[in-house]
């Protein structure tokens, strides 16, 4: 992680939020480059799941609602996560995320050990194990170290396990309900009346307005409304670089369905398209695995869920969570606000409230997945043939922050810098692309590699004569020399898409 997280600072992708204050832990900026590939991203996602589906359309809704739609969503009485804190280090842990074992010698007790979640953690706890055998100078065969999660403390043992953070007993806290919702006051007033929340995901804004869109569209069930937009989760313990932050973007669909319909073949139709929509923005098909949720770790209402996973530097974790959620959500709302918000459904004939099958995934998780997939490092021959260690971005060409980059050859020739100009122009009013005159063109070449520009494109003595430029390919270096007709389609095919 910390090498994809160096190349995103250097090259402009993501600055810590407020560096120059010391930074916002679980807050990121997205830099010149960054903010490119994140709009191409969403771009993609609105192309293939809102323009290219006939079933689905979009919405905007504000991120502060009215305070009840988090009462009726259940938001405010259960949007939390265990909290634990260290009363000596004062940092704060979620509970979830403690791991703890008992250290015993022959069936006997000699102590506690405790680790933070991780995929390293089992060996972690083993070496701690060993430690605090010495230090107590314990004879004897260590019996093998069976981790716990710290909710299955009893309360007993909460003073006997080490904090993560200092190593100390009796410091821990047992596990209290964190509620992760920001608060803040709308309007002057600054008392119960006028707290209000930034929204922690953006599904509800969808089910809020779902009767105004049916009212307003000629949408038919099974239909979806799709939104992109900020959520905010004050998240007990933000890490792993962008992946669990406190400000970050969801995509997210409601598709409704009728209470009739076999939820699960259409549960299963949205895990393929999702897969599917992973393999088109570059993510490979091997990387991404299904976690299905067992029935008892489903929340009451739901049917189903399960997770689109990606190995991510930091282990196999969520990417994207497809639930399939009953009509919780609309009955709630429908309850709490007193208004009807059912379907006249015209094949069968009745009113109902659908259901739901919701497509949740986070813009700054796919971002990250996307340059975890791409960070390559191999060795390409250099101007002098010799091979040189490079590292590339191998972005998919759809979603890469620039498409080409133009070189003129050499800067001292006024031919060849202008014609170089003037296919930069042409091709800057259809994509992003740059252009480079300074430095030897192994060097230029080099530092498109290494933001993922997809095509080099160099205007050279020949293009004087004959018109034709040559065009190398940023993962294999291979150069072919086209026209600029011919490069223009060349590019339209792999940047757009055949049409
Ligand atoms: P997790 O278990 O990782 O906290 P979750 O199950 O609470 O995630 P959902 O509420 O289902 O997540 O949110 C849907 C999606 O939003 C997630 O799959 C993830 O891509 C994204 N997401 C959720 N929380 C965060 C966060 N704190 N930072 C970045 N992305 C997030």
């Amino acid at each position: 992680m910390s090498i994809i997280e160096g190349l995103c600072k250097r090259r402009g992708f993501i600055y810590r939020s407020s560096e120059i204050y010391g930074g916002l832990n679980g807050f990121f900026d997205y830099g010149p480059l960054g903010v490119e590939l994140k709009n191409n991203i969403k771009q993609a996602w609105w192309n293939d799941f809102v323009h290219g589906r006939d079933d689905i359309v979009g919405l905007d809704a504000s991120i502060i609602m009215h305070p009840n739609v988090w009462r009726a969503s259940g938001h405010v009485a259960g949007f939390s996560d265990p909290m634990v804190d260290c009363k000596e280090s004062k940092l704060r842990f979620r509970a979830d995320q403690i791991y703890f074992a008992e250290v015993k010698i022959d069936g006997h007790t000699i102590g506690y050990v405790s680790v933070l979640e991780d995929e390293g953690m089992q060996a972690e706890a083993e070496k701690k194990a060993h430690e605090l055998k010495r230090k107590k100078g314990a004879q004897g065969e260590l019996e093998p170290v069976a981790l716990k999660n710290y909710m299955e403390a009893k309360p007993g043992e909460y003073d006997l396990i080490p904090s993560p953070a200092t190593g100390n007993t009796g410091t821990l806290t047992p596990p209290r309900d964190f509620n992760l919702m920001f608060q803040t006051y709308v309007g002057a007033m600054r008392d119960e009346t006028a707290v209000a929340y930034l929204r922690p995901e953006t599904a509800q804004g969808i089910f809020v307005d779902f009767k105004n869109i049916c009212d307003t569209s000629r949408v038919k069930v099974p239909f979806g409304i799709a939104q992109i937009g900020k959520a905010f989760r004050n998240e007990i313990t933000p890490r792993n670089f962008i992946f669990r932050s406190r400000e970050f973007e969801q995509m997210e669909i409601e598709y409704f369905i009728s209470p009739e319909a076999d939820w699960k073949k259409l549960h299963r139709e949205w895990i393929d398209a999702c897969k599917k929509w992973f393999v088109s923005i570059g993510l490979p098909e091997c990387e991404l695995a299904e976690d299905v949720h067992p029935k008892e770790k489903l929340a009451h209402y739901a049917k189903a869920c399960t997770d689109i996973t990606f190995h991510f530097p930091h282990g196999l974790q969520e990417l994207q969570g497809i639930a399939v959620r009953g009509d919780f959500d609309l009955t709630q709302h429908q309850n709490a606000s007193n208004k009807n918000l059912e379907y006249f459904d015209e094949n069968l004939k009745r009113k109902y409230l659908p259901h739901v099958i919701e497509p949740s995934l986070g813009v700054d998780r796919t971002f990250l997945a996307v340059m975890t997939a791409a960070y390559t490092e191999d060795e390409v021959p250099n101007d002098k043939g010799q091979p040189e260690k490079r590292v590339v971005l191998k972005f998919s060409p759809r979603i890469a922050p620039l498409k080409a980059a133009v070189f003129p050859l050499v800067k001292n020739k006024p031919e060849i810098f202008e014609k170089a100009k003037s296919i930069y122009e042409r091709l800057r009013r259809r994509w992003n692309v740059f252009f480079d005159a300074s430095g030897a063109i192994g060097r230029r070449y080099r530092r498109q590699d290494e933001i993922g520009t997809p095509f080099g494109i160099t205007v050279d003595f020949q293009t004087l004569e004959d018109g034709t430029v040559t065009l190398r390919d940023r993962d294999t270096t291979q150069q072919v020399r086209m026209s600029v007709e011919e490069l223009i389609w060349h590019l339209t095919d792999k940047i757009d898409g055949k049409i």
